[in-house]
């Protein structure tokens, strides 16, 4: 699919509502398995991505992006910062002129460059490899929705080998992954946009 600027600033100012919404249940989910804040750190960070397009909307589906994702990176201490707004930079810039599934997929790439993780270490990464590769296959956003949805589930009978989770070693299994559920968020706010 192809985005253009007021559905992009409309995508993250969905996702920023979605945080809101579920913000006390992400940071339940880093409760057993982390330090108690990934909702806390992507809400104050979505907050401060929505403010700067209340200052100034870029004009291009690829600069609100790339905006969002350098906000995110500046505004959030945690792993979740950089690793979010490294999707969405690298997203933004592999945007224009080319489809939202390859520029996504340029986005993934930069996320495990960073942060080192593959399929099956229990992070965002489960459930943003499955909803990438949905969207890429020609399917909607509620399908790629329905992907990271599974692919966040998949990560609770995961020993986690990246994150704070990974600390845990065996009693970080039965848990899910907070940041595969904010994934599934940013994808559930595609769909609604998308419509
Ligand atoms: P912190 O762990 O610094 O408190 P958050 O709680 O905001 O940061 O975010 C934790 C989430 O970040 C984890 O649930 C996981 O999905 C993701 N994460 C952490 N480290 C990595 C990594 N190396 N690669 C991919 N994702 C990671
Ligand atoms: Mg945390
Ligand atoms: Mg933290």
């Amino acid at each position: 699919m192809n985005l253009d600027a007021a559905t992009a600033l409309a995508w993250l100012r969905a996702f920023a509502g979605l945080v809101d919404e579920r913000a006390g249940e992400l940071t339940d989910l880093d409760r057993p398995i982390g330090d108690s804040d990934h909702g806390v750190n992507l809400q104050r960070g979505m907050h401060a991505v929505v403010a700067a397009f209340e200052q100034e909307a870029p004009d291009t589906a690829g600069a609100v992006l790339t905006k969002a994702g350098s906000t995110l990176v500046s505004t959030v201490g945690g792993a979740s910062g950089p690793l979010f707004g490294t999707l969405l930079r690298r997203t933004g810039k592999a945007l224009d002129g080319g489809d939202l599934a390859s520029a996504l997929r340029a986005g993934l790439d930069g996320v495990v460059k960073l942060g080192g993780a593959q399929v099956g270490d229990a992070t965002l990464v489960d459930a943003l490899t499955p909803a990438v590769e949905a969207l890429e296959a020609g399917r909607s956003p509620f399908e790629a929705a329905e992907a990271a949805a599974e692919g966040a589930a998949s990560t609770e009978p995961l020993v986690a080998r990246k994150g704070r989770a990974s600390y845990l070693g065996e009693r970080g299994v039965g848990h899910r992954d907070p940041g595969a559920e904010s994934v599934v968020l940013l994808f559930t706010a595609l769909e609604q946009v998308a419509a």
